[in-house]
């Protein structure tokens, strides 16, 4: 277990020392508290004083009086732990404030909550699956809380099903009256979309067609931004012989998001090959350029030039990124398409290793960063933020 910093100690000892003189005068109402000694109050400061952390933690958590005047300073402990990953403390914690009987309802489903965000910390998703439920059932105050974390939870358990049907009830309740709601409705929509694409992609792994088709349809009617379900049709219809189809699709989701062209070329590469329409991909990359600069964009027209022959074309699209937005994978093509007469085998290797070492995919929103590409970033849970570095 890491070591409690020095700030949650300093807070603990002033909480501690305010809680008790608050918890004398509450003492009443919690009979069992009364006699709460404050020795622990002074054996932890003697830990502290020791340098013995944990141990003052543990001393200082117990001396503090739980009555409904100390109840948020135990929930702001119990919040501090489980974010610095001591969950079994926080735990502890919220289930000492559970199983005091004085507590007003407000305040133990309070607890309650926070005793589900430990389990969720912790991995246990069926308890506090459980806990949320029956929370959602206790208190009206709790709903949007209960129902935001319960749909966390089946993100995390790719319960699609459920995070769906949880997120239209909330869409339901939505006001579009209202801007911060309908901020919120519009984001419930982009989940939904995302979550069936989820659940179509986990329908295709199990070689249910035509139930993965009804997925990929049902994303594209909650939201018309996102690529994703013309890239999960455009595969289904190769697997069901309408290349064409596939084409046509692939080329839609191009040019509605050209930044995220790089995920699925490959594939638009090879079924441009079977409709005979290479040529015509490679006059689509031209137009998207054209609108904006991207050296992913320029790698993939100079990869189309050297598929058929045409190095030299190829060298000046990447000559011309290099002078207008270097980056490090322009480089490496430029030194690629060189060949061994200016860049031997090792220095090109050497630049691959150094583009390699590069993240291939970084988030706008917490600044995850790694070599591969999720439609939710795993670390922040955010939809559709990572993106490739242009550097
Ligand atoms: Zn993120």
């Amino acid at each position: 277990m890491a070591e409690p910093n020095t700030l949650l100690l300093a807070l603990l000892f002033l909480a501690v020392a305010a809680g008790w003189v608050l918890g004398r005068g509450a003492a009443s109402r919690d009979v069992a508290d009364e006699t709460a000694p404050p020795s622990q109050y002074y054996l932890g400061l003697n830990f502290l004083l020791d340098g013995e952390q944990e141990s003052a933690l543990k001393a200082f958590s117990e001396a503090l009086a739980v009555n409904a005047e100390t109840f948020e300073t135990h929930i702001t402990f119990g919040s501090l732990l489980r974010k610095r990953g001591e969950v079994d403390n926080a735990i502890k914690i919220h289930q000492s404030l559970l199983s005091r009987s004085r507590l007003p309802d407000v305040q133990k489903n309070q607890a309650h909550l926070e005793l589900a965000k430990d389990f969720i910390a912790a991995g246990l998703l069926d308890r506090a699956e459980q806990l949320l439920k029956d929370l959602l059932e206790l208190s009206e105050d709790h709903q949007l809380d209960a129902k935001s974390l319960l749909i966390e939870l089946f993100e995390t358990s790719r319960d699609w099903d459920q995070a769906c049907q949880l997120t239209e009830s909330q869409l339901s309740e939505a006001d579009d009256g209202d801007p911060t709601q309908k901020a919120a409705a519009i984001n419930a929509r982009r989940k939904l979309s995302y979550y069936c694409c989820e659940a179509a992609e986990d329908r295709e792994s199990a070689a249910d067609l035509e139930a993965a088709r009804e997925l990929a349809q049902r994303a594209l009617t909650w939201t018309e931004e996102s690529v994703w379900p013309h890239i999960i049709l455009a595969r289904l219809d190769q697997l069901q012989d309408q290349p064409r189809r596939a084409y046509d699709r692939l080329v839609t989701a191009a040019k509605m998001s050209p930044e995220r062209l790089p995920e699925f070329v490959d594939q638009l590469i090879a079924v441009s090959e079977v409709v005979n329409c290479r040529e015509e991909l490679t006059g689509l990359v031209v137009t998207l350029l054209s609108q904006r600069e991207d050296p992913q964009l320029r790698v993939i027209l100079a990869d189309e030039y050297s598929a058929r022959g045409d190095d030299g074309r190829a060298l000046d699209i990447i000559k011309r990124g290099l002078n207008d937005k270097p980056s490090s994978r322009l480089l490496m093509q430029a030194l690629k398409l060189l060949g061994e007469e200016v860049a031997t085998p090792e220095v090109i290797e050497g630049a691959q290793k150094l583009v390699a070492r590069q993240s291939a995919y970084l988030c706008g929103v917490c600044g995850f960063h790694g070599p591969s590409f999720y439609w939710q970033c795993p670390g922040c849970k955010s939809w559709d933020t990572l993106s490739r570095p242009t550097r």
